[in-house]
């Protein structure tokens, strides 16, 4: 066995708990979560050239175009702190987003060790998402743009899904209930396939 940590990515509609899970299962496993929503949007609020390429498409609900993404996704793979594993959030997010992956990863002669999706009924993270833009105040969780993103996300992301299953790498998890509750279903889902802490 090798020290290093898994190489994990989780999927799931916005409002779907990716990031507060993320965070979980970064400590649990020692590797650093990456979300690109969060380096998109420190990028907006420090002005910096890319995210002021971004921030347009970020207040429409839209993806941000994937050679953006790409770029930046490379650049922090790059970094030190995820040679030895990482957890994804919210990348990929389309299927050229995948291929740039996938070619990223067998450059580094590794590959994805699984795909957690957190399923979550649309009406609930529609309310979920209400609540989190009175309290945080994203300017993309305005209802408007919460429905566009769910849109977005059924056209684009979804089908991904499909792909890692035929790779044999998905598995499925509620992501209704406390957080502790949803991420001990991850971590006994991802133990049955192999990946432990
Ligand atoms: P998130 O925090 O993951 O919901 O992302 C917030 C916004 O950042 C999205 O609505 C997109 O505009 C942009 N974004 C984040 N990740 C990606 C990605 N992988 N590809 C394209 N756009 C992204």
């Amino acid at each position: 066995m090798s020290p290093a940590g898994p190489r994990l990515l989780l999927i799931g509609p916005p409002g779907a708990g990716k990031g507060t899970q993320a965070q979980q299962l970064s400590q649990a496993f020692g590797v650093p979560a990456i979300s690109t929503g969060d380096i998109f949007r420190h990028n907006v609020a420090e002005q910096t050239p890319l995210g002021l390429q971004a921030k347009a498409f970020m207040d429409a609900g839209d993806n941000v175009p994937d050679s953006l993404t790409n770029d930046l996704i490379t650049d922090r793979l790059e970094e030190s702190d995820a040679a030895n594993g990482f957890l994804l959030d919210g990348y990929p997010r389309t299927t050229d987003q995948v291929r740039h992956l996938d070619d990223f990863l067998a450059g580094h002669n590794t590959a994805m060790d699984a795909v957690v999706q957190l399923v979550a009924d649309p009406d609930v993270v529609v309310s979920r998402l209400r609540k989190r833009a009175t309290e945080q105040g994203r300017s993309d969780d305005d209802e408007s743009v919460v429905r566009h993103r769910l849109e977005v996300y059924q056209d684009q992301t979804a089908p991904l899904i499909d792909l890692y299953t035929q790779r044999g790498l998905v598995v499925a998890i509620d992501g209704i209930g406390d957080i502790s509750e949803v991420t001990q279903r991850i971590m006994s889902a991802l133990a049955s396939v192999g990946v432990t802490a």
